[in-house]
C-alpha cells in the first residue's frame, strides 16, 4: 500500500504553502497567494499522469483518471480545498513529526509553553502508537483540507500504478474558498460531469456525512426614537429595550451552548445598539426542513407582535436562507453512502455515520446537482494551533477513495 513516508513528505509539501482565505476579498481565489499550492497541484497531477489536467481563472483544479473496464460504469468524483481557514495564521507552518505517539502531552512549542494534551483533546487517545504531524504551536496546520488533497492524489497515483485495480472514469476537483463559504460558488458541476462525489474534508477517522443542517441568517433592526431623557415621558423609544424583548422572547435553550444532535437553535452572534436603533444578527440553524421552516415562523410571529404591541413598525427582520440539508438531495440516491460505508468496512475502519453541525461544500454541490456526501480526511482541532493529523488515517483515506472506485466498477457489472 501506500508508505508512510509518501504521504508525509505529499502532506508536509503542502502543508508549508500558505493558503489562508480572507473573507473580506471579492475576487476568486480571494488571496492571490492560494494560486501557489493551485498552480504546483495541477503541475503535479500531469505529473503522476492524469488526464485534461485543467486550471480556470479562479482556480479550480479538475482532472480525470480515465476508466479501465470495457462496460459503463458510473463516473465519480473526489472533491476537497486547498485554502486554509482565515480563523488562524496559515503562514510559516512549521509540521512536527510525532513517531509512535505514547498517550500524553505533546510539547508543541517549548518557549510559549503551548502543550497538545489528551487531558484536553481526548481524541489524541485513539492514535496511541501512531504517527502524528502536529503544528509547532504558532500557526494551524492546514489538515483541513490539505489532508483531503493529499489523499486523492495519492489514490489517484496508486491506482495508476496498479491498473489491476478496475474502475471507471474518476474525476477530481480542487477548490479555493471553502472555508469562506465559497468553495462550491464557482464549481462548474457540468464541467466535472460525474454522477456523484464524495467531498474528503471530513474529520476523524471513519466519518461519514450526508446530513447538514438547513442554514438561514436573521438581521432584526430595531427602531427607537431619541428624545432628551428629562422630557421623554411618552415620546422617548428605547430601541434597546425593544431589542431585549425580542431576544428574551426566543426559547433560551435553543441556542449553540445548549443542543447538540438532532437539535436545532436559534443563535444571537452579534448585537450593536443605541436609543435610535439596535440591530441584531442571528443565524437559524436546524436538520429538519419543517422545523426549520418553524423556526423562521417564530421570528417574523414575533417581529408583528411586537410592532402591533407598539403601535408602528419598530422591527424589520430580514431572513435569508444560505443552505439546506443535503440529506434531501442524497436520499434518493443512498446507494452512494452504502458504498463508502461498504468501502470503510473492506479496508477495516468501522464507519461512523452521523449529522454535521454545520455545512459543507458538498450540500451546496448537492443541490446544485452533484449529489456529495463529506468523508474523513482525518485531521483533528480544525482552525487553530492545536490541529493535528494522524498518518495512518490518511493513508486509510486513500485506502478508502481507492476502494470506492473498485466497488462503483464491480456493483455496475453485476447490475
Ligand atoms: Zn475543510
Amino acid at each position: 500500500m501506500i508508505s508512510k513516508e509518501d504521504i508525509i513528505k505529499r502532506f508536509i509539501g503542502y502543508a508549508t504553502i500558505d493558503t489562508e482565505s480572507d473573507p473580506n476579498s471579492n475576487t476568486t481565489p480571494s488571496t492571490k497567494k492560494q494560486w501557489d499550492l493551485a498552480n504546483k497541484l495541477a503541475e503535479e497531477l500531469k505529473t503522476i499522469g492524469m488526464q485534461d489536467v485543467s486550471i480556470d481563472d479562479n482556480a479550480y483544479i479538475m482532472a480525470t483518471l480515465p476508466s479501465n473496464v470495457d462496460y459503463k460504469v458510473p463516473t465519480i468524483g473526489f472533491i476537497s480545498h486547498f485554502d486554509t481557514s482565515p480563523d488562524f495564521t496559515g503562514a510559516n507552518v512549521n509540521p512536527q513529526i510525532v513517531e509512535n505517539y505514547h498517550g500524553g502531552d505533546i510539547v508543541l512549542n517549548k518557549e510559549q509553553n503551548i502543550v497538545l494534551s489528551p487531558d484536553y483533546f481526548e481524541d489524541l487517545k485513539l492514535y496511541i502508537g501512531q504517527t502524528l504531524i502536529t503544528t509547532d504551536g504558532t500557526t494551524l496546520l492546514g489538515a483541513d483540507d490539505k489532508a483531503g488533497i493529499c489523499e486523492i492524489v495519492s489514490a489517484m497515483e496508486y491506482l495508476i500504478n496498479h491498473p489491476e485495480i478496475k474502475h471507471g472514469t474518476i474525476r477530481i476537483g480542487f477548490t479555493p474558498d471553502e472555508e469562506i463559504g465559497r468553495g462550491a460558488h464557482k464549481f462548474d458541476v457540468e464541467k466535472f460531469g460525474a454522477d456523484w462525489a464524495y467531498t474528503m474534508d471530513g474529520s476523524q477517522i471513519g466519518e461519514l456525512e450526508y446530513e447538514n443542517f438547513n442554514a438561514a441568517s436573521a438581521v432584526v433592526k430595531v427602531k427607537g426614537k431619541i428624545v432628551h431623557p428629562g422630557y421623554a415621558k411618552g415620546k422617548m423609544i428605547n430601541s434597546m429595550h425593544i431589542a431585549t424583548e425580542f431576544i428574551n422572547s426566543l426559547p433560551r435553550i435553543e441556542t449553540p451552548e445548549h443542543t447538540e444532535g438532532y437539535q436545532g437553535f436559534f443563535h444571537l452572534h452579534d448585537i450593536v445598539g443605541n436609543v435610535e436603533e439596535t440591530i441584531l444578527q442571528y443565524i437559524i440553524r436546524d436538520h429538519d426542513k419543517d422545523h426549520f421552516e418553524a423556526r423562521k415562523e417564530v421570528m417574523q410571529k414575533l417581529t408583528n407582535e411586537l410592532n402591533t404591541q407598539y403601535g408602528r413598525e419598530v422591527i424589520i427582520t430580514e431572513i435569508k436562507d444560505q443552505y439546506y440539508n443535503m440529506r434531501e438531495k442524497i436520499e434518493p440516491v443512498i446507494h452512494i453512502v452504502d458504498i463508502a460505508e461498504e468501502a470503510m468496512k473492506q479496508v477495516g475502519i468501522t464507519p461512523l455515520i452521523k449529522a454535521i453541525r454545520g455545512g459543507t461544500d458538498g450540500s451546496q454541490l448537492s443541490y446544485m446537482g452533484l449529489p456529495c456526501p463529506n468523508i474523513f480526511a482525518g485531521g483533528h482541532n480544525f482552525h487553530g494551533r492545536y490541529e493535528y493529523v494522524p498518518v495512518e488515517s490518511m493513508i486509510k483515506a486513500t485506502e478508502v477513495i481507492c476502494k470506492i472506485t473498485e466497488l462503483t466498477a464491480t456493483s455496475a457489472k453485476v447490475e
